[in-house]
């Protein structure tokens, strides 16, 4: 998506800690940290929500 910071967090256009990315997701520290380590994993693809399905 076009204008959604996670989606141009994981094309590199924003700038972020990067811990780990492979083909299918991305995890950066979070620049609102509420802990040392503070990371996030996203999935690379755009998703409005996240569903758990069996
Ligand atoms: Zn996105």
């Amino acid at each position: 998506m076009e204008n959604c910071i996670f989606c141009r967090i994981v094309r590199e256009e924003v700038f972020s800690y990067t811990i780990y990315k492979d083909e299918v997701a991305t995890a950066f520290l979070d620049i609102n940290t509420v802990a040392l380590g503070h990371t996030l994993v996203i999935p690379n693809k755009h998703f409005n929500r996240l569903e758990y399905k069996r």
